[in-house]
């Protein structure tokens, strides 16, 4: 599936100058009404604030520079932070004895305080509306970090069908559309699939993770991926478990290379 953005879609592709002018004179009243009414609040602290377009889903300032810290150093293999002159071509103390199967990981910054708070509140959230903008968060501040990668494709992580009948929504997937459209190219949400399913993450041993995923995907179509690079998309990125079985399938299948994208990276003592 291509990737979605609600306010392209709903534009008409003509007439569009006539339906603004129409429109401007009673939007503005209106949007003034709804703010008395429902007052714009920040996602994380709920301080009301006005100057923001908070009635979309977004963050006020102070909590916006809170969830996208400056990139400091990071590993290039794994995303965790390390040491500032540390070097990490290949990999650092907490990725290089798995045999991690992507080539980088990019993210908000690591899985702790007010990013760990958004995401634990976005995911369990009933609405889509806290994990989009997050989502939207990572492609436009991490936009110049995905562009150097030159991906051809977008892939979330999928859950398994009896997962979703108990979740309202794949994180994920709402991420991936976010990215996708940052970065203009396609979104697929239907080429990867669990074949099988697969205990929660969090509920297995650290040590038995990677066996926990081992053949849980597989590819509708076999022959899309040839010669591409794709992003891999998920919430959080903990052991990386999830991406290299799915990265494993992908090079299988000729992806010339396999990034992966999250919002936050966990490390093994906080998983
Ligand atoms: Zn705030
Ligand atoms: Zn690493």
């Amino acid at each position: 599936m291509n990737s979605v953005n609600n306010t392209d879609a709903a534009k008409p592709a003509a007439g569009l100058s006539i339906n603004k002018r129409s429109r401007s004179w009673w939007s503005a009243p209106l949007r003034e009404v709804l703010d008395l009414a429902f007052p714009p609040r920040c996602l994380l602290c709920e301080v009301i604030d006005y100057s923001s377009n908070s009635h979309s889903g977004s963050y006020c300032s102070e909590c916006a520079e809170q969830l996208c810290p400056l990139p400091i150093n990071r590993c290039l293999c794994c995303g965790a932070e390390i040491g500032l002159y540390s070097m990490s071509e290949n990999g650092c103390t907490h990725c290089r004895h798995r045999n991690l199967r992507f080539e980088s990981v990019t993210c908000l910054g690591m899985y702790e305080g007010p990013i760990r708070k958004a995401i634990l509140a976005a995911k369990w959230s009933f609405s889509a509306v806290p994990i989009r903008s997050l989502g939207r968060l990572l492609a436009t501040e991490r936009r110049e970090e995905l562009q150097l990668l030159k991906v051809d494709r977008v892939i979330p992580i999928p859950q398994h069908w009896r997962q979703r009948v108990f979740r309202h929504f794949n994180p994920a997937w709402i991420i991936a559309e976010e990215i996708a459209s940052a970065l203009q190219v396609p979104c697929d949400a239907h080429l990867l699939y669990r074949q099988r399913q697969t205990r929660a993450q969090k509920r297995v041993p650290v040590s038995q993770r990677f066996g926990n995923q081992a053949e849980a995907f597989s590819l509708q179509d076999m022959h899309v991926v040839d010669g591409e690079r794709i992003l891999l998309v998920d919430d959080v990125l903990t052991t990386g478990a999830t991406c290299s079985e799915a990265t494993k399938l992908l090079r299988q299948n000729g992806a010339r290379e396999c990034h992966v994208a999250v919002l936050g990276r966990v490390l093994d003592s906080s998983a």
